[in-house]
């Protein structure tokens, strides 16, 4: 099958003056052109994923690079058979990504050296190099560089408490750190480098450039990326595939990604079809459940029906006083 759809991963710091009015401009011009996708903009820059068809996507990144501001942005291009988007949103925010920091890092001033994918993949085998993982755990879970540090973390703006708890084992260290596109890396090495460390390096251009790179082709890499659009995860390594992720429920081989089925929760469980039906896409017993379980609701299940799955996994409705 042709793969005519492209999607674009990109980010660009840099100052943008009155970006709440760009994000508006911003937003009509992309309805305009009939591009799909989310667009964060910020005081501090752009971020983005989006996708269309070829002469859409051309046009796109034809038109940004002849805007001042993002004349240098690279976008990195994936061929997919279909739209990773159902809209088109363009949202502004104070900050591109948060560390929540009181003095935010400016990227542009500080950040740690850039590593291209040969240097990075040296890196990895340098038994004296920290590498850590700088991104949200679920993103660790599905796929991550062999060997590489994977903070005990639920959100990525729990990094420099985390950092600063776990410091006397890398302090000494030549620290590198990676993330999905680069963004989050520029900001996260720049603290690094603030707060006293050494021989600070970041995967330039992420995850998604190293999978890219014709020489290095994603090796050392196991499982998969996670991407935030509706394809969830792609594949980075093209020498071999080692599946990391692990079924929430039996621990077996698993790269399926679902959310909780109960809305409070919403928690993302890796989850093979066959354990989704068993546990009623529930991550807990609460949540299977739960009275808003949406497995439940999706497939039109009767109490009786979900009393008979309960059974098999040793578990009961709650009685209803
Ligand atoms: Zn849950």
């Amino acid at each position: 099958m042709s793969k005519d759809i492209r999607v674009l991963l990109y980010y660009q710091y840099v100052p943008i003056e009155d970006a709440e009015q760009f994000a508006k401009d911003h937003l009509a011009f992309c309805q305009e052109i009939g591009l799909k996708g989310r667009i964060l903009i910020a005081d501090e820059g752009i971020n983005g994923t989006v996708s269309g068809d070829f002469e859409t996507t051309q046009r796109y990144m034809d038109e940004m690079h002849a805007d001042p501001y993002f004349a240098e942005t690279v976008f990195k291009i994936d061929d997919e058979n279909q739209d990773a988007f159902k809209k088109m949103h363009v949202r502004y925010r104070p900050e591109l990504v948060s560390l929540n920091l009181e003095d935010d890092v400016n990227p542009l001033e500080l950040t740690g050296a850039y590593l291209s994918p040969k240097e990075f993949r040296e890196a990895i085998l340098d038994d004296d190099v920290v590498v850590i993982d700088a991104r949200n755990d679920y993103e660790y879970d599905l796929g991550h560089f062999r060997g590489s540090v994977r903070p005990d973390i639920r959100s990525f703006r729990e990094l420099p408490q985390w950092i600063r708890d776990n410091k006397e084992q890398f302090m000494e260290k030549r620290v590198v750190t990676y993330c999905t596109g680069g963004i989050r890396c520029e900001k996260f090495s720049g603290w690094l480098v603030r707060e006293g460390f050494k021989d600070v390096g970041q995967l330039h251009g992420g995850i998604a450039t190293y999978g890219k790179d014709p020489e290095v082709q994603g090796d050392l890499w196991d499982g998969q990326m996670y991407v935030f659009d509706s394809r969830i995860s792609v594949p980075i390594n093209h020498k071999e595939h080692v599946i990391v992720g692990r079924d929430w429920f039996d621990g077996t081989p698993c790269e399926r990604y679902m959310n909780c089925a109960d809305p409070k929760c919403n928690r993302q469980i890796l989850v093979s079809e066959e354990n989704e039906a068993k546990y009623l896409r529930g991550c807990s017993h609460e949540c299977r459940v739960s009275p808003e379980n949406r497995y439940v609701k999706e497939q039109n299940l009767s109490l009786d029906e979900v009393a008979e799955r309960l059974a098999v996994i040793n578990e009961k409705l709650p009685t209803l006083n």
